[in-house]
């Protein structure tokens, strides 16, 4: 008897049982019901992966909606000679929020393809 993960619910069932005994999924069915579970995964991740990608965008838009005020301050200080140091503006932190928001992203993302790719 070996263990296997149950294609409807991934938990790990025996590979002797008719009927997974957590979500009742039966092995009795036909192909159609593997291949309907099949794209009810990819469908799944489809729209998981959609909406990694908007943040993103977000993300971006952050740390751009803190950049461009912090250009232009830089830029208004330098026509009066201050020397301005980026790191005492507000939009540093949108920047950097931005910035860890999309990174972050990017490893939930990258997570998300390895469990969709390992479970297929
Ligand atoms: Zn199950």
């Amino acid at each position: 008897m070996s263990l296997i993960s149950c294609p409807s619910c991934k938990k790990k069932i025996s590979d002797k049982v008719q009927e997974c005994p957590h979500c009742q999924f039966s092995f009795n069915q036909g192909e159609d019901d593997f291949e309907r579970l099949r794209v009810l995964g990819y469908r799944k991740y489809r729209d998981k992966m959609y909406r990694f990608r908007m943040l993103t965008f977000v993300s971006m838009a952050l740390a751009i909606a803190g950049l461009i005020p912090m250009l232009w301050s830089y830029a208004k200080a330098m026509d009066y000679g201050f020397n301005v140091k980026f790191t005492n503006h507000w939009g540093i932190y949108l920047v950097m929020a931005g910035f860890a928001l999309y990174v972050l992203i990017r490893v939930l993302m990258f997570n998300t393809k390895r469990n969709y790719k390992s479970s297929k």
